[in-house]
């Protein structure tokens, strides 16, 4: 049996609530799902406000419409990220001033953001690679001295956590003035494409709203709060329809059961890819003691770009389907004319060395003990 590097866990649940959403009569978006949804990630995880996206890349977009993104703004964002973290500032005109990953992990280098702010810079963008925190004090302090905005790319840190200097623990996505996270089937819990945007700052709530909606005051009409609405700012139509919300509710209903499954296969990957893989010699995960890790990702660092071709291909020989990731963005064939052309070496060690391997809500270990034979590698 070829054991896949994703599949999409469904509940059951899904079709129960999207048959209710379709008998209601309410399909489009911001019906009763949408709010169960909102209500639950306010609750649960302390954002002040929430709105569904269609995903973590719209998001994004909202984030940079937002922050009043305009052409000759600079952005820094770590160069070992998915396209989409960039791409919604690029759209509003923003240089990307790309920013290296850490020599232990793949996450932002906290301590050379200072250098790469000029007096054009507007914000920080990080990323918790694989639900793993940065060490968001550290950013936080940056752009508290620079007066820079702070947007936590948290696709994949869904019930993750930060603990302060001040020993108080923080839901990832709780501590920018914006977060964004991804519903995508690839995600811990998913509704095939969907995200969310969490607004912790009180100054870009209102407007939050309003982009959502197509850069209209629907919602503060709907509240009573003015007689008409109309069009009173930029936006889009950012909302996803109840069908997605009502499947994204099913999945938040199983969100301890999804979290601790996906744990235990992290844990045993952790504890045994020493002996399954003796003949490479590559390095495991590092979970700083200030982050938690949600089971998102377990990845392999290897020393050099062959051995991993190497393992890919003789994990593939026995059918299992490990994959690599990001391409470092200040490499790419869109961006690399933009560039200043500083070396960002970690995050090219990263395109080029890391491996994933197989991690969804069904896999069991011993499926993939069982898929890679006897001998061990
Ligand atoms: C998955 C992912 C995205 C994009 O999410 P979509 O919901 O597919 O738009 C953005 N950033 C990171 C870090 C991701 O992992």
């Amino acid at each position: 049996m070829a054991i896949p590097f994703n599949k999409p866990y469904i509940t059951g649940r899904e079709v129960h609530y999207i048959y209710d959403a379709v008998s209601s009569g309410h399909i489009s978006g911001n019906g009763k799902y949408t709010k169960f949804c909102h209500e639950y990630f306010e609750r649960k995880y302390g954002f002040k406000k929430t709105l569904l996206t269609t995903s973590c890349t719209a998001a994004l977009e909202m984030s940079a419409l937002l922050l009043k993104i305009k052409p000759g703004d600079e952005v820094i964002i770590p160069s070992f990220t998915f396209v989409s973290t960039a791409l919604a500032f690029y759209r509003e005109g923003a240089r990307i001033i790309f920013a290296d990953s850490k020599s232990d992990q793949p996450c932002i280098d906290e301590d050379k953001i200072e250098e790469l702010i000029t007096p054009k810079t507007k914000a920080i963008i990080v990323v918790h690679y694989a639900g793993v925190a940065c060490d968001m004090d550290k950013i936080m302090g940056i752009a508290t001295r620079n007066g820079l905005f702070v947007v936590e790319d948290a696709a994949q840190a869904i019930d993750s956590y930060y603990t302060g200097r001040d020993g108080i623990r923080k839901p990832l996505g709780s501590i920018g003035n914006l977060a964004t996270f991804s519903f995508h089937e690839t995600k811990n819990i998913q509704c095939g494409e969907g995200g969310l945007l969490a607004i912790n700052d009180p100054r870009l709530i209102e407007r939050s709203e309003i982009i959502w909606e197509k850069g209209t005051n629907r919602a503060q009409f709907f509240r009573g709060e003015v007689d008409k609405y109309g069009w009173v700012d930029t936006g889009s139509s950012f909302l996803p329809s109840e069908i997605s919300a009502a499947f994204l509710w099913a999945q938040i209903e199983e969100i301890a059961k999804i979290q601790g499954k996906r744990l235990n296969t992290w844990n045993w990957y952790h504890e045994n890819v020493d002996d399954l893989f003796e003949s490479y010699s590559f390095s495991k995960p590092y979970t700083p003691g200030y982050a938690t890790n949600n089971g998102h990702m377990f990845y392999l660092n290897f020393f050099c770009a062959n051995e991993r071709t190497r393992f890919i291909q003789e994990l593939k020989d026995k059918n299992v389907y490990p994959v690599f990731h990001y391409q470092s963005l200040h490499k790419s064939k869109f961006y690399k004319k933009l560039h200043d052309g500083r070396p960002l070496k970690n995050a090219d060690k990263y395109s080029d060395c890391l491996v994933r391997l197989p991690l969804y809500y069904e896999l069991e270990p011993y499926q993939i003990v069982e898929a890679l034979g006897e001998k061990s590698l």
